[in-house]
């Protein structure tokens, strides 16, 4: 090899090397710990990560054969505890992938004020592929492996679903580590997104989809904010695409939708993309491909055989809700949404979004943005220690005091609520109205927070301030535990 190639090829690496998803994680805390008043070691300290589990482990695959898979756990701040984050199941899984999420998953939690250090697991396996039994197998395995190596317990850290997984596995997730702790009084609390009939909470499965809901909502309601979008207030008539239909993308789109009035105009996937710019019904497009494998050839859609290109078409809103990297230097250019909302995990990386913010995009990031996921989870977590619902406690109550309001009302106004009126004035609050309401509160208040700093630092983007927020946060915590005297 010459020398202008080697260099060239030595250039090249350093890129790749570069346009890491870690690495792009890094580049965001470094600027905003820039803006920060934190000192020195603590900043150093609150950017690495304190532990990380990389193990192999074998299981039976279908045919008999045994397959060794490799699995990770990574805890990235104990600062609060128990840690907190998902599990994924992905071929695309590596222990720099799972520190990268774990990190984001600290800077989450403090952002939306759930008092738990982040996490996050991976198995580099196919979820698309793996049988129920060969998913069960793995699931069970490795939740023995975190037992053995203290990496998992209800004040240590706590699993929830990721990219791939869902209630199943977390159902098998407990049942697992109930069996190894069978006179653990919290044990099911071990893990969150488990199925109801295992002490899981209602609104936890559309929790990151609805909390996206209310996030752009945050920012669409402010005209400050998009007028010089050249967009007008609100969510109501604002085209949006989205990228990738697993539960956070449907749950986004399908509260964006029938809350916000906004128009799905298009939805890009793995087997391709659908557009339509009158339209695409979610809960349609999903029963299509539930019915046919595919949303392709979904009636009146044009499909895109090449679904990355949906990523640069014309629309208001933007909601890439797969993967990260899915919006790099080489497409942030041609980018024509004017909101691009972070429903995924790392989806734009740091080039792109120095690109995308010089072009005046409003980037709403993913560790505020899709943080519902792990504020329901924090609520399940609550409910598993108090062995009680949120609304057992309340609901009788509310509705005989409701009952008391009305009448008095009946009474000093002579007029006589109908039916449909009484049942609706007297209801009491169901776990799913409180968990919701909280829901957005959290959103809401975590939108304030990160405003807050935004202005009071003069900070130039919102990813910028909300790092800032979490870290003031995170390095106040270690401060205040007397680690730094
Ligand atoms: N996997 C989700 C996330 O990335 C949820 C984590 C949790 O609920 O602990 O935020």
């Amino acid at each position: 090899m010459n020398c202008v190639a080697a260099l060239a090829d030595l250039l090249s690496f350093l890129m790749s090397k570069k346009n890491t998803f870690l690495d792009s994680v890094s580049q965001y805390f470094d600027l905003a710990a820039s803006h920060s008043k934190v000192s020195p070691g603590i900043l150093t300290q609150i950017k690495s990560c304190n532990s990380v589990c990389e193990f192999k482990f074998p299981v039976l695959q279908d045919d008999g054969e045994i397959e060794v898979l490799t699995g990770f756990r990574a805890e990235h701040s104990h600062h609060r505890l128990p840690t907190k984050g998902g599990l994924r199941f992905s071929r695309h899984v590596t222990h720099d992938e799972t520190v990268a999420l774990a990190t984001l998953m600290t800077w989450k939690c403090a952002i939306v004020s759930v008092p738990f250090g982040g996490a996050k697991g991976g198995v580099c396996i196919n979820p698309k592929t793996a049988s129920p039994g060969f998913r069960e197998r793995v699931v069970r395995r490795y939740t023995s492996e975190l037992i053995k190596k203290n990496f998992i317990g209800p004040s240590i850290d706590v699993p929830a679903p990721d990219y791939g997984t869902g209630e199943q596995e977390m159902g098998w997730i407990a049942d697992t580590y109930k069996a190894f702790n069978s006179d653990g009084l919290n044990a099911y609390a071990c893990v969150t997104g488990k199925p109801l009939s295992l002490h899981g909470i209602e609104g936890r499965t559309e929790a990151t989809g609805l909390g996206v809901y209310f996030g752009i909502k945050e920012y669409a309601d402010r005209e400050d904010i998009v007028k010089p979008l050249g967009l007008s207030r609100g969510i109501a008539g604002k085209r949006v695409i989205v990228q990738g239909l697993g539960n956070v993308g449907f749950h986004a789109a399908k509260f964006l939708q029938e809350m916000g009035d906004a128009i799905i105009v298009g939805i890009a996937e793995f087997e391709g993309g659908i557009s339509n710019p009158d339209g695409l019904d979610i809960e349609e497009v999903s029963a299509h491909r539930r019915g046919t494998g595919s949303i392709l050839d979904f009636p009146g859609a044009k499909n895109h055989t090449n679904s990355s290109e949906l990523l640069e078409a014309d629309c208001d809103i933007l909601i890439p809700a797969a993967l990260e990297n899915q919006i790099t230097g080489k497409n942030a250019p041609d980018i024509q949404a004017k909101i691009i909302a972070e429903a995924a995990n790392g989806p734009i990386n740091a080039e792109a979004n120095r690109i995308l913010l010089s072009r005046d995009k409003l980037i709403i990031p993913d560790v505020f943005l899709n943080a519902g996921g792990v504020t329901v989870s924090y609520f399940e977590w609550l409910k598993n220690l108090s062995h009680v619902g949120f609304e057992r406690m309340t609901t009788g109550y509310e509705s005989q005091s409701n009952e008391r309001i009305l009448s008095t009302i009946e009474d000093m106004t002579g007029r006589k609520a109908d039916a449909e009126q009484r049942a609706l004035f007297t209801a009491g609050a169901s776990e799913q109205d409180i968990v919701r309401a909280a829901l957005d509160e959290s959103m809401s208040s975590a939108a304030h927070s990160i405003e807050k700093t935004r202005v009071d630092n003069k900070l130039p983007d919102l990813r910028t301030a909300a790092f800032c927020h979490a870290i003031e946060k995170v390095s106040k915590t270690y401060i205040d535990l007397g680690i730094f005297p």
